[in-house]
């Protein structure tokens, strides 16, 4: 096999690369947005193409300092880094008396000691995950990283013994490299190893490092990518007479590699040592490496981002997508039991989106420190306040702006639009082709909004509605214990802050008075499970509203509520259902719903009702007349399948009983949620897959559910303005008291008016009309 590959002329050598790679990778092209930290650039070895690597003589401190180590991760950290990558040489206490006693004097008894140290700092001060790359190590080396350290880095460079430009280096003899990639193979550290082109070595060299890094994944499973990197002279270098390594043996080490390496083995060159580097893309590699915006920053101070838009443009020009990724691949952060140490596994969710790669909404992502709010702020529903250095990137509920995604100039070509030709065909999108739509990036995303925008055109018009309406949560208490549940309070809450209350009929009765008075046509009515409701409560409750306002839409009672209801009183749930409905209940919302899987439930809400029990809920209300819609709430702990699950779930229930009137996507919102707060969940998610949730939402449900619904509260005017514009019809209600958003974190939410839904509405083109629940019209006096 490897024989016939060696004979194949480079351009159909390339070819087969190519299609290896978009086989298992698709259009997707990843890199790290990292900040570099040369923790030393002492080296006991002396490489002759190396230009890191000082004398102590040239140096002002041996090692960067704690602060500056810092200062570095910060100024990292502001620019939107994920990674600190740490660089450094191989043992030089062990060659420079100046290192040994730099070490001594600051308490350190090695380098890779005081590296981990230094990692921890990083890790706890900024969040930003280092990726160590000290070289040579011992297993207890390696292990002692792993702590620290989500991933791991060493080149083996060469496996030719005998290269003049290794002589004077003992940490690169083949022995010692190979030892180092089995240990971390066998210590399960996610690792990033690679070879050098053009150092002396042969192709047969080449071939047999990438035969031996292929062995080696296939034993542990650990390589994460291979770095195939071109020599290049530099002056005041051993080889600085050497010829550079010429183009076309570059473009067949990296086709080499794809073909040799299995094909899961991300494959990574470096863009800034090949002028036209775009050609890199068509020997087969899937990952640019590392960009340093602070790098950059020093140089064009005025484009703070400048190598990274050029990374776009020509990443987007051969047809493929860019996305930011972790230090750590994300085959490996979403397999954490396996492959992260349990200390750095909440590190790496905080960083991650939903399939494991970086967040990508631009801006800061920094380790959130909150405090308790005052009790009179409490009582305005927030729950906690931030202190210390703020994210800047947006998250669900924040004041932050989203990053502009549509309009677009939509992406040709790929997975993604494979399946949206489909949908353009009339044609029902399945699981794996939803898990597809989710995963659209870059110009993806727009094209998958202008479906959407289309297919919404065609079911239901330009008008944009909202309904007037007023959130009633009767009582915070509750004898569940959903672990995202900020709201709910009492002994048996994870959420101990605040005070518990339990409104009275009466107080029901006067808000519902008040509502009316306000023009509201619909009260919202939901709240905590308190142990003292038997089912009774919620006929008394919808008995109370229809009194003091008849005529008044009753939306209220999640499909736990009623289930329960209905247990506790030992009756079935379709006469109770009969009950609250001739008591005046109108329609259920889909609230509950969560993640409809039961994987994710375990995580979510262990003790509320399963997947089948909220389908069976809205199944019996839909029997007996009642109107429900479906809410997801996403963005905590699943990933885009799980997505998947809810929507085909939901939508076969729609096809036998059309009785959902809307879809109503709920970003989940982390800051105070007790989940996020234990370390156990993401920080919601991104913009790009908030406005994903209502884009793809409007094609799953296509030609079944006619609404799609976009929460002002979650996504903030600036969300909302761009998902009306990828496929969302419906505002949602004025909303006055909401409290169960807020007390989770977010920011908006105490009510909108008439004008402020205009003012997000008209600049779009399109009429807003006030909607009753059930889509009907209001008529404005
Ligand atoms: S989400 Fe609802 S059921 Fe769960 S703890 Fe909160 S109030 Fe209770």
């Amino acid at each position: 096999m490897t024989g016939d590959l060696l004979s194949l002329p480079l351009p159909e050598l390339m070819e087969r690369a190519r299609a290896v790679r978009d086989q298992h990778h698709g259009t997707r092209v990843t890199y790290s947005p990292k900040v570099f930290v040369p923790l030393t650039m002492l080296c006991r070895d002396k490489c002759g193409y190396c230009t890191f690597a000082q004398p102590p003589a040239r140096l002002e401190h041996p090692y960067l300092s704690a602060d500056r180590v810092l200062a570095i991760a910060r100024s990292g950290g502001r620019a939107g880094c994920h990674e600190a990558l740490f660089t450094l040489g191989e043992r030089p206490e062990e060659r420079y008396p100046a290192a040994r006693a730099w070490l001594d004097e600051h308490g350190h008894t090695s380098t890779v000691e005081y590296l981990a140290a230094m990692a921890r700092l990083v890790l706890d001060e900024t969040g930003l995950l280092p990726h160590a790359n000290a070289g040579a190590l011992l297993s207890d080396e390696l292990a002692l990283l792993r702590s620290v350290s989500p991933s791991q880095g060493m080149m083996i460079e060469s496996l030719n013994p005998d290269l003049e430009c290794h002589r004077g280096s003992p940490d690169k003899t083949p022995e010692r490299r190979l030892a180092t990639l089995e240990a971390a193979g066998e210590l399960a550290i996610p690792f990033t190893t690679g070879i050098l082109v053009g150092i002396g070595e042969t192709r047969a060299d080449r071939v047999a490092a990438l035969e031996a890094i292929a062995a080696s994944h296939r034993r542990w499973g650990h390589v994460q990518e291979v770095i195939v990197q071109n020599f290049l002279p530099k002056p005041g270098t051993g080889m600085h007479a050497a010829p550079p390594c010429p183009p076309a043996d570059f473009l067949d080490a990296i086709a080499l590699a794809r073909l040799l390496l299995p094909a899961d083995v991300h494959l990574q060159a470096p863009p800034n040592l090949s002028d036209d580097f775009g050609v890199l893309l068509d020997a087969g590699i899937d990952d640019w490496g590392g960009v340093s915006p602070v790098t950059a920053d020093h140089v064009n101070p005025e484009r703070p981002w400048p190598a990274l838009e050029r990374l776009r443009a020509v990443t987007e020009d051969k047809g493929f997508t860019l996305a930011p990724r972790l230090t750590i691949y994300p085959e490996y952060a979403t397999d954490p039991d396996r492959w992260v140490d349990p200390g750095l596994r909440f590190a790496v969710m905080d960083r991650s989106d939903a399939e494991g790669l970086g967040r990508d909404d631009p801006g800061a992502v920094f380790v959130q420190r909150i405090r308790p709010a005052a009790p009179e702020q409490v009582d305005d529903g927030v729950e906690v306040l931030h202190i210390g250095a703020r994210s800047t990137a947006w998250y669900s509920g924040a004041d932050a702006a989203p990053p502009p995604l549509v309009p677009g100039h939509p992406a040709a070509g790929g997975a993604v639009n494979e399946v949206l030709a489909g949908v353009l065909l009339g044609q029902e999108v399945g699981l794996d082709e939803i898990v597809t739509l989710f995963g659209a990036r870059g110009r993806e995303v727009a094209a998958v909004a202008d479906v959407a925008d289309e297919l919404r055109r065609q079911t239901i018009g330009d008008v944009v509605t909202y309904v007037r309406n007023r959130n009633i949560n009767y009582t915070n208490v509750c004898t569940f214990k959903c672990r995202f549940c900020g709201f709910s309070k009492g002994p048996l809450s994870l959420n101990l802050r605040g005070t518990p209350y339990l409104l009275t009929l009466d107080d029901i009765a006067e808000r519902v008075v008040e509502a009316a008075a306000m023009g509201a046509t619909e009260v919202c009515l939901q709240g905590g499970i308190h142990p003292d409701f038997d089912g009774d409560y919620y006929l008394d409750v919808t008995r109370a509203v229809t009194t003091a306002v008849p005529g008044m839409h009753v939306h209220g009672f999640t499909a736990l509520e009623v289930t329960e209801g209905a247990r506790r009183l030992g009756e079935p749930l379709r006469d109770y259902l009969i009950r609250l409905q001739d008591a005046g209940l109108r329609t259920l919302p889909g609230t509950a719903a969560e993640i409809l899987d039961d994987e994710i439930r375990e995580l979510l809400c262990p003790d509320k009702i399963s997947t089948d029990e909220w389908l069976d809920a809205h199944r019996t209300a839909h029997s007996v007349g009642l109107r429900s819609n479906i809410t997801i709430m996403f963005g905590a702990v699943e990933r885009p399948v799980h997505w998947a699950r809810h929507l085909v779930r939901t939508r076969e229930l729609q096809k036998e009983t059309g009785g959902f009137t809307e879809f109503v996507p709920l970003p989940f919102v982390h800051m105070a949620a007790p989940i996020y707060l234990q370390h156990k969940a993401r920080r919601g998610p991104t913009f790009r897959e908030a406005l994903l949730m209502h884009a793809v939402g409007r094609i799953a449900y296509h030609g079944l559910i006619p609404n799609i619904q976009v929460s002002w509260v979650k996504m903030g005017a600036p969300g909302v303005h761009q998902v009306l514009q990828a496929g969302a019809n419906d505002l949602g209600g004025t909303l006055v008291n909401e409290n169960i958003s807020r007390a989770a974190g977010a920011n908006h939410g105490q009510g909108m008016d008439e004008d402020g839904f205009r003012s997000l509405v008209e600049p779009l083109g399109r009429p807003l009309e006030q909607r009753t629940t059930l889509y009907g019209r209001v008529a404005v006096a």
